[in-house]
């Protein structure tokens, strides 16, 4: 098992900047790459406001910021990533995209260094078999936001090495994260069991069984869910609910996994929840009003 003194992101979007965050305040030197330098520049600030909050809150030391930050250096050159005993790869859901990313750092990368990725979805075997080191190859799906949540499900694909699972399992507890083993099977362990469910709530509303504040009120108060289904949906965004859903359905071939057909018009109409400002709730209200 290697101890991970230096780690590579590539992926500075949502995810890749919650992982930098997180692994630099637990003290790793973090190399944070991306494609693009203006996503670079804004991952910077959102962790340096991620950081000030954390810090005003008093769940971080006086000082921690500075010293976190100080341990980031972020560029477009995958030639950085030469000292990493470790990079995570947490760039654009997209395999031919991912499958380039690792065509090119392969060789920037130490022979013994070990490759991680954070796919929602595309299998961890395919996507290891694609690079030249498929037993220190593994998923590292870590959730959103990366600083509040506690999970990170480790996904051994078939030729991942025991010594690859202690070396990302022993990063992930050093970030202060919980480990869950998961297989190689379609949307691993949450989003097999979490999505259905929310597929289940939008069936619900399409029967009539129950309103958007039925169902959602439902839950929270006859389930103890912190979030009724629809509005997590809407947080989640329902594009992504849907892409989940069809990796489900298409990759276990079982019609229990198929996506709600009101689930697919939603997305038709471009009303993908929260980030677009409208889906099972409209968000131009405060508080935000159900939209059927
Ligand atoms: P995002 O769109 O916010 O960020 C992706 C980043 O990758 C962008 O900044 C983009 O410029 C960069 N990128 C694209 N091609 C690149 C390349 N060739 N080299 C370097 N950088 C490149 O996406 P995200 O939501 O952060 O998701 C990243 C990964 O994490 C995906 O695989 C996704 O499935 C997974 N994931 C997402 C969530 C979530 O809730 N958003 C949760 C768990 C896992």
């Amino acid at each position: 098992m290697a101890d991970v003194k230096k780690l590579g992101v590539i992926g500075a979007g949502l995810m890749g900047n919650g992982i930098a965050h997180v692994a630099a305040l637990s003290g790793v030197p973090v190399v944070l790459v991306d494609i693009n330098q203006a996503a670079l520049d804004k991952a910077l600030a959102t962790i340096g406001k991620n950081l000030d909050r954390q810090e005003s809150k008093g769940s971080i030391p006086a000082g921690a910021k500075g010293e976190a930050l100080g341990r980031i250096a972020a560029g477009t050159d995958y030639k950085l990533f030469a000292e990493c005993d470790l990079v995570i790869e947490a760039a654009t859901e997209n395999e031919e995209i991912k499958k380039k990313i690792f065509g090119t750092l392969c060789p920037q990368l130490k022979p013994e260094a070990v490759l991680a990725s954070n796919t929602s979805s595309i299998p961890i075997t395919r996507l290891g078999a694609a690079t030249d080191r498929p037993g220190r190859f593994v998923g590292m799906h870590f959730f959103n936001p990366v600083p509040m949540m506690k999970l990170v499900e480790v996904i051994r694909g078939l030729a991942t090495e025991d010594a690859t699972v202690a070396t990302v399992t022993t990063l992930a507890e050093r970030m202060g994260k919980t480990v869950v083993a998961a297989a190689d099977y379609p949307a691993f362990v949450v989003n097999r069991i979490l999505c259905p469910m929310l597929n289940e709530a939008i069936f619900a509303l399409m029967e009539g069984v129950g309103d958007v504040r039925a169902i959602d009120a439902g839950m929270k108060l006859g389930a103890n869910h912190p979030m009724g289904p629809l509005e997590l949906s809407d947080f989640v965004g329902l594009d992504t609910l849907y892409s989940v859903l069809k990796v489900l359905h298409e990759g276990l071939g079982d019609p229990k996994y198929r996506p709600c057909p009101l689930l697919a018009k939603y997305v038709e109409a471009g009303w993908l929840g929260r980030k677009s400002g409208k889906g099972f709730y409209d968000y131009s209200t405060n508080p935000p009003t159900p939209t059927r």
